[in-house]
């Protein structure tokens, strides 16, 4: 038995994991897996399914095990529908195999497979995630699984019988038994493996492999009879196609999912893999491949956590202006890698969670950075110290940090009030802590580079920050003798206090100085009320709205001429 070290959820995992390998003695690399279906865009809500055994594999490769974390690519899975805004002929590949589909019109890609893969792979790498991937359509077409098929059809029987045991266990509203030719009526399953499938029962018995069919390349096809002796197989396709093939030599085909699901498991020896929801249910895949892989195939199955949901905060306004469910690439074009994975590695798999693509995106970076603050001074608890290490490094390195963290919130201000336009940015930047200016925009990337991109694709419209060009004179003409003599206080003490730390004492200050009191005095209830009133009218003068970036911000982010400009009574 391995040394406990339970710091966090990942230490427990790689713990167990470690534990099992050990026990099955196998001598080789321990194996965590992931799987894929590049059937369509790979939605964020996906990257868990690749999250969770990584940090798990990363984590036994820390511990100086050798480790390797497989990615299977479902892609050798039938083409199952034409998605909205794809050409309507696509139709015509329905049933063939991804990798044999063409890719959308415009794409580099040759293949549906290749196209809908490549953006993850990017993802992956940027967020430092390794993965030795896995093409079924390569193990299949290459022969590689023969002899786990020609077991598998040998022993058709007792896989009917184990599946017969889930078949009528299954939940009401499930589909228990499907025709050959019938599309399971299940919901599409976004992750791994093709959930939808019929599980291989024909007129003619129970067979687990499915072919494509030679003629028209397509799985319309049912399994007409088996020969055990000679391994020669009959089927017809729903194009009226006919064909015997010898399995022992054929290699255009499948086993259905929820038998190839654990032969992979036997076949790679895979220790670890864990599953959505909606592979956790009694009678789903994960439960009936369990038994199958210890019946059939001769191993124990992998300790596979069920992952719950991850969400999206801020997707309505997502869909409706990309009309599509965002994807990791979209994420990591508005927040780090090691904020990425800090949502993951903080949170036990089975906790659902939300990402920020809203304004909530401000409080996350606040979280992150105070953690990072509290790991400088010692004071941080030592799971979320581990936490904060699995985020921002892997086994093999660093990930790229922002050297100077300068608030996400602020750097959205002053993009948002700049228009990112750069030598502005950093004018303000310079301002912000005269005593440690910040001298190049560099120390600032790529965070700035991600609250960029947020300010320009995420934020509302009616959020964006537009600075007054001419003051307004009639709102400057109505103001009373108190207010005109705060903008006086304020413009006075401009110059003096030109950095954050200086404005933000000088705005909070001068209706303090307006009744008389310091600039330090403590704020009672009168000059709180006077300090809102005070802020509701600079965003006026300014933005000409209610509120707007935070005011030292802004004022910096403004300029004292333009303040003085706008400012004067
Ligand atoms: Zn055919």
């Amino acid at each position: 038995m391995a040394e406990r070290n339970e710091v966090d959820w990942v230490s427990r995992f790689a713990d167990e994991v470690i534990a099992e390998a050990e026990r099955r003695g196998s001598g080789k690399p321990i194996v965590c897996a992931s799987g894929l279906s590049p059937s369509g865009p790979i939605h964020l809500g996906n990257l868990r399914e690749v999250m969770t055994p990584h940090l798990v594999a990363d984590e036994i490769r820390r511990r100086g095990y050798d480790c390797v974390h497989l990615l299977s690519w479902d892609d050798y899975d039938r083409f199952r529908k034409v998605p909205a805004g794809v050409d309507p002929s696509w139709a015509e590949h329905i049933g063939k195999p991804l990798t044999t589909v063409p890719a959308p019109t415009g794409s580099p890609y040759a293949t549906w497979a290749e196209h809908f893969k490549a953006p993850m792979v990017a993802a992956m790498k940027e967020l430092g995630i390794e993965v030795h991937g896995i093409s079924q359509t390569e193990r299949y077409t290459s022969g590689a699984y023969r002899d786990q098929i020609l077991l598998a059809m040998r022993e058709r029987g007792r896989i009917d019988a184990v599946l017969g045991r889930y078949r009528t266990k299954a939940k009401p509203g499930a589909v228990a038994r499907q025709g050959a030719d019938e599309e399971a009526a299940l919901a599409a399953a976004e992750g791994s493996g093709a959930a939808t499938e019929d599980d291989g029962a024909t007129a003619a018995g129970y067979f687990p492999y499915k072919p494509y069919c030679s003629f028209c390349d397509k799985d319309t096809t049912t399994v007409t009879s088996y020969d055990d002796e000679t391994t020669e197989l009959s089927y017809v396709c729903a194009e009226g196609h006919a064909e015997t093939v010898r399995l022992s030599e054929h290699n255009r085909g499948k086993l259905v999912w929820k038998v190839d699901w654990p032969m992979r498991w036997a076949y790679e020896g895979v220790v670890f893999e864990p599953s959505g929801v909606d592979h956790s249910s009694p009678g789903s895949s994960f439960v009936v491949g369990g038994q199958l892989v210890r019946e059939v195939f001769g191993q124990d199955p992998p300790i596979g956590p069920m992952y719950a949901f991850v969400g999206i905060s801020g997707m309505a306004k997502m869909s409706s202006s990309r009309g599509a469910v965002p994807t990791p690439a979209d994420a990591l074009e508005i927040m780090e890698a090691p904020v990425l994975r800090w949502l993951y590695a903080r949170r036990r798999p089975n906790q659902s969670f939300k990402i920020a693509f809203d304004q909530e995106i401000y409080r996350l970076y606040d979280e992150w950075d105070t953690l990072g603050r509290k790991i400088g001074d010692g004071s941080a608890p030592p799971a979320d110290v581990a936490a904060f290490g699995r985020a921002s490094r892997t086994a093999t390195g660093e990930l790229p940090v922002t050297p100077r963290p300068v608030p996400y919130r602020t750097l959205a201000s002053i993009v948002d009030v700049t228009t990112g336009h750069e030598e502005q940015i950093l004018r303000i930047l310079r301002d912000l802590d005269p005593a440690d200016p910040v001298s190049a925009l560099a120390e600032v990337r790529p965070r700035l580079d991600r609250a960029q991109a947020w300010v320009e694709t995420k934020m509302d419209a009616d959020q964006r920050t537009q600075v007054r060009e001419e003051p307004d004179t009639a709102l400057l003409a109505g103001l009373g003798d108190t207010e005109r003599n705060m903008l006086r206080l304020l413009l006075e003490g401009l110059d003096a206090h030109w950095s954050l730390e200086g404005l933000t004492e000088l705005v909070y200050g001068v209706p303090k100085l307006q009744q008389g009191l310091t600039l330090d005095a403590s704020p009672t209830p009168e000059i709180k009320v006077a300090q809102r009133t005070f802020f509701a009218l600079l965003y006026h003068l300014l933005v000409g709205r209610d509120t707007g970036p935070r005011l030292p911000t802004l004022l910096l982010a403004v300029g004292a001429a333009r303040i003085r400009k706008l400012l004067s009574a």
